[in-house]
C-alpha cells in the first residue's frame, strides 16, 4: 500500500476486530462515526467528528485500539485520533495540513454519540464504563443470585408500567468481584431501553462530595431535588459513607423518599447491611428490607468463564492451557485475572510471539506470587490459639467446654473462609472432626457475629492478621 493513502479495509478489519473486544453498544456508541484518516508507516490516524469522542476514545479505548489494529497488522506501533468535524470533510482535499486544522474547527454544538447512550444532561450520575454491560457479565455460581436480582431490578425499570421488585437491592462481596460492573449494567440496560426513565449512578464517594458541595453552595435544595426525581438511584461502596453523619442521614432521608415514591435504590458495598460499621442502626435495618444479593469468591470454573470470554473479545488467540493455568493460580479477585489476561495479550501483540505456559510464568511472576501467599489451617490454628490464650493441643482436642469449643470454631470458620480446604479435609485437620460439625461451626459463628459484637471483631481481627 502507498504511503500516506488510507486503506479502508484494513480499517474495517480493525473495526470488526474492536466490536467483539467492546461489545455491541459500546461499539455503536463510540465507532460508528470513526474514519481513517491517514496511514503512514507505522501509524494510522483516524478521524471523529467531536472533540468529546476523541477523547472518550483515547481514555478509554486507546490501548483496545492499538491492540486491534496490531492484530490486524504488526507494523503499526501508533494509532492517533483527530477531530475533523464533518460539515467540513466534505470540501476537504484530504492533505495533511487540512487534516490537522479540523482540530481548531468549531465543533458542532451536539456530539454524534446516540442520545440514548449519552450521559444524563445536567444530572449528577459518574460516567458509566461502557464495557460493564450485562452482555460482558459471565454467570456462574457465585454470582448467580446478585446477576438474577440485577436484571430483575433492570428490566422493570424498563418496563412502562414501573415495578419495584425488592427495594432497595443491596449487592455486597469483596474487592473486584462484579458489583460496580452490574450496577453499570443495570444502568446501560435502562438507558438504552427507556431513555426517558431518568437514572443516577454514583459513588458513595462522589455522593458525599456532591452534598458537601450543595452545603457549601448553599443548594441543597437543588440537590435533594435532583436526587428525589429519579426512578433509580444507584450509590456504590456504600461502606464508605458509613462515618461520615450528615451524609449517611441525607442518603437514609433520599432512600426514605424514593421507597415512597416506588422508586428503585440499588446499593453496593463490601459487606452485608449487617456487617457495615458506623452504621446507625435505623439505617442498617432499612437496608436489608429489599434483597441482599451476595457475589461470592470465584470459583475455578467461573474464573475460567470469564478468562475464555475476555480472550475470545480480544481476539487473541490464547492456548486454552494457559487459560485453565491463569484460573487455577490467581485467585483472588476477577480483576486481577482481568490485569493478567491483558498483560499477556499486550505481550503477545508486542514480541508477536506465541505464548506458552513458560512465558506466562515469566510475564506474571509478581501476580503469582501474591496470590500463592495462602494461608494455612496450622498458621489458622496457631493464631486463633494464641488469641483466645489456649494451648495448640486444644484444637485437635476431644473437649467440648464453651472455652476451648468457641476459639475452635472460630478456627473452623477461619478455615473454611481463607482456604480453599474443604469441609472434609478442615474437619481431619481438627483432630478427625466430621464435616457436618465444621459446617455447624460455620454456621455458629456466623449467626453469634451477628449479635455478639466482641466476637464480631475477633472474628475480624483475626482475618486481618492471617491475610497481612
Ligand atoms: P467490584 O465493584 O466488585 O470491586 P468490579 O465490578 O469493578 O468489581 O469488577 C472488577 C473487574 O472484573 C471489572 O473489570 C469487571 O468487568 C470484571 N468482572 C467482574 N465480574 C465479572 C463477570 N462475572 N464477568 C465478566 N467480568 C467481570
Ligand atoms: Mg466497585
Amino acid at each position: 500500500m502507498p504511503q500516506g493513502v488510507a486503506d479502508t479495509g484494513e480499517l474495517d478489519r480493525v473495526l470488526g476486530r474492536l466490536r467483539q473486544a467492546v461489545g455491541d453498544t459500546a461499539f455503536r456508541s463510540w465507532f460508528t462515526a470513526l474514519s481513517i484518516e491517514r496511514s503512514e508507516k507505522n501509524e494510522r490516524v483516524v478521524a471523529v467528528p467531536t472533540r468529546f469522542l476523541r477523547n472518550w476514545i483515547e481514555t478509554h479505548y486507546g490501548d483496545q485500539l492499538l491492540a486491534s489494529w496490531r492484530a490486524e497488522n504488526q507494523a503499526v506501533t501508533r494509532v492517533s485520533v483527530v477531530v475533523e468535524p464533518r460539515v467540513a470533510a466534505a470540501g476537504r482535499g484530504g492533505e495533511d495540513g487540512e487534516a490537522r486544522e479540523g482540530e481548531t474547527l468549531v465543533e458542532p454544538a451536539e456530539p454524534s454519540i446516540p442520545s440514548e447512550i449519552g450521559e444524563d444532561k445536567g444530572l449528577l450520575s459518574a460516567p458509566l464504563d461502557p464495557r460493564f454491560t450485562f452482555d460482558n457479565f459471565v454467570v456462574g455460581k457465585p454470582n448467580e443470585l446478585a446477576h438474577a436480582a440485577a436484571r430483575r431490578v433492570a428490566d422493570a425499570c424498563a418496563d412502562p408500567v414501573r415495578a419495584v421488585p425488592f427495594n432497595p437491592l443491596f449487592l455486597y462481596g469483596g474487592v473486584g468481584l462484579g458489583k460496580t460492573h452490574l450496577m453499570h449494567a443495570i444502568a446501560w440496560h435502562v438507558r438504552t431501553h427507556a431513555p426517558n426513565r431518568r437514572v443516577i449512578y454514583l459513588s458513595a464517594e462522589k455522593f458525599m462530595y456532591q452534598f458537601i458541595r450543595a452545603i457549601r453552595y448553599r443548594s441543597t435544595i437543588d440537590f435533594k431535588e435532583q436526587l428525589r426525581s429519579v426512578d433509580l438511584l444507584m450509590v456504590d461502596d456504600v461502606q464508605f459513607v458509613s462515618d461520615k453523619d450528615s451524609t449517611q442521614e441525607e442518603l437514609f432521608h433520599t432512600f426514605n423518599a424514593l421507597v415512597d415514591q416506588n422508586r428503585q435504590i440499588v446499593f453496593s458495598a463490601d459487606k452485608s447491611p449487617s456487617d457495615l460499621e458506623g452504621l446507625e442502626e435505623r439505617m442498617r435495618s432499612r437496608l436489608g428490607w429489599g434483597l441482599v444479593a451476595d457475589l461470592h469468591p470465584t470459583t475455578y470454573e467461573l474464573r475460567l468463564g470469564i478468562l475464555q470470554s475476555k480472550a475470545e473479545r480480544s481476539g487473541v488467540a490464547v492456548p486454552p492451557k494457559v487459560l485453565e493455568f491463569l484460573a487455577h493460580k490467581i485467585v483472588s479477585n476477577i480483576r486481577e485475572l482481568e490485569g493478567a489476561l491483558n498483560r499477556i495479550c499486550a505481550h503477545m501483540q508486542l514480541v508477536g510471539r506465541e505464548i506458552t505456559l513458560e512465558s506466562t510464568h515469566e510475564l506474571l511472576q509478581d501476580l503469582l506470587r501474591s496470590n500463592e501467599r495462602r494461608v494455612t489451617i496450622d498458621e489458622i490454628q496457631k493464631k486463633v490459639a494464641e488469641h483466645f490464650n489456649m494451648k495448640m493441643s486444644e484444637m485437635i482436642s476431644a473437649r467440648r467446654a464453651r472455652a476451648v469449643a468457641r476459639p475452635r470454631q472460630v478456627a473452623m470458620y477461619l478455615a473454611k473462609q481463607l482456604t480453599s480446604r474443604s469441609l472434609p479435609e478442615i474437619g481431619r485437620k481438627f483432630g478427625g472432626r466430621d464435616h457436618t460439625t465444621v459446617m455447624h461451626a460455620c454456621k455458629k459463628i456466623e449467626e453469634l457475629a451477628e449479635t455478639d459484637r466482641t466476637l464480631a471483631e475477633d472474628v475480624e481481627l483475626l482475618r486481618r492478621m492471617l491475610q497481612a
